[in-house]
């Protein structure tokens, strides 16, 4: 059976820094919007391997300079306060050179205010991209589970698998409306966990969910992302457990309830260097963000 390590070998994430144009934007959920990037800046994307679950960081102009174009060796700073943050490639089309993120929209984040404001023409600089997706040969089922920022990826994921595939996807979401339909030639099972006025970040839904999922037989393959506190509580439930293999598993924390994103790569950071000081390994500390400490 080819390992999550094995295909990390093979498979090429070549990052860079470009600025691509806003073709059009687009309401996909009443809280989910979708940017289409396009141009020439997405020339590198052509090289390398374009894998599911792909992610790159946009960097955000700070409030009200549109024309921002961003140094991408520069970090963000009191001075210079744009925000950069990762968003998965929903879609990317290599013959009309575009691309799609899908934007969740939650108050008045750095992300939301410009997923709201931008308009077709605009540029964006972004830097990426990098794989959270590997798929594994060999397994006999997958479990896909997350919140709302992981239904990009687990539909890029499901549209990828091949016809014979048995794939049971858990999305935790506000309500019905937050829905979006899969398509897919695999054979899936979804349920939608609705939280209702619960916090996003606060309910665990997910976890009891996985926790009463009847489990197959065969040799799985899951792949959980959302807020972090709540993969990393499933991660402890799937490994400590399930003992489920860490080559069967991955896991991304893609927020962090309470901080922004800038705070949250700081604190990521230094719970690595704490577990590092321990004598721990990063897998003994349960930390799921390899993510954010590759990308610039
Ligand atoms: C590899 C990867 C892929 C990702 N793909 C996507 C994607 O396709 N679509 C997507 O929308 N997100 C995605 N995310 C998550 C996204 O990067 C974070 O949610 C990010 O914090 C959004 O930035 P922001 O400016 O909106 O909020 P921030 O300024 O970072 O945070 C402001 C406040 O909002 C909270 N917050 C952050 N995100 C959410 C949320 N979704 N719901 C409720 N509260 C939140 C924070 O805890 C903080 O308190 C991905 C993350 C990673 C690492």
């Amino acid at each position: 059976m080819a390992t999550q390590k094995d295909m990390r070998e093979k498979s090429q994430s070549t990052v860079f820094g470009t600025l691509a144009r806003i073709i059009r934007t687009a309401d996909v959920t009443p809280r989910m919007r979708r940017i289409t990037l396009g141009g020439e800046g997405l020339d590198p994307l052509l090289v390398g391997t374009r894998l599911p679950a792909d992610a790159i960081k946009l960097y955000l102009p700070p409030p009200g300079k549109a024309g921002f174009k961003p140094e991408f060796s520069v970090m963000p700073s009191d001075e210079n306060p744009f925000s950069i943050r990762a968003y998965t490639i929903r879609r990317f089309d290599p013959v009309a050179l575009e691309l799609d993120i899908d934007i969740v929209l939650h108050g008045d984040s750095p992300g939301s205010v410009w997923a709201r404001s931008v308009q077709p023409g605009d540029q964006i600089g972004f830097v990426g991209p990098r794989h959270d997706y590997l798929g594994i040969e060999g397994v006999d089922w997958l479990l896909l589970a997350g919140d709302e920022t992981a239904q990009p990826a687990i539909s890029a994921i499901v549209e990828s698998l091949p016809s014979g595939t048995q794939a049971h996807i858990f999305l935790e979401v506000s309500n019905q409306f937050d829905e979006l339909p899969f398509q897919t030639n695999a054979d899936i099972s979804v349920t939608w966990l609705h939280r209702g006025d619960v916090a996003s970040g606060k309910s665990d839904l997910l976890e009891q969910a996985i926790r009463r999922f009847e489990w197959q037989d065969g040799v799985p393959y899951v792949w959980v992302a959302g807020e972090t506190g709540i993969v990393r509580s499933i991660r402890h439930y799937l490994r400590k457990e399930r003992k489920l293999d860490k080559e069967l598993l991955h896991i991304s924390g893609y927020w962090r309830y309470g901080l922004n994103n800038r705070e949250f790569d700081l604190k990521t950071v230094q719970e690595y260097q704490a577990a590092l000081a321990a004598g721990k390994t990063i897998d003994d500390h349960h930390d799921v963000d390899q993510v954010e400490l590759e990308l610039p």
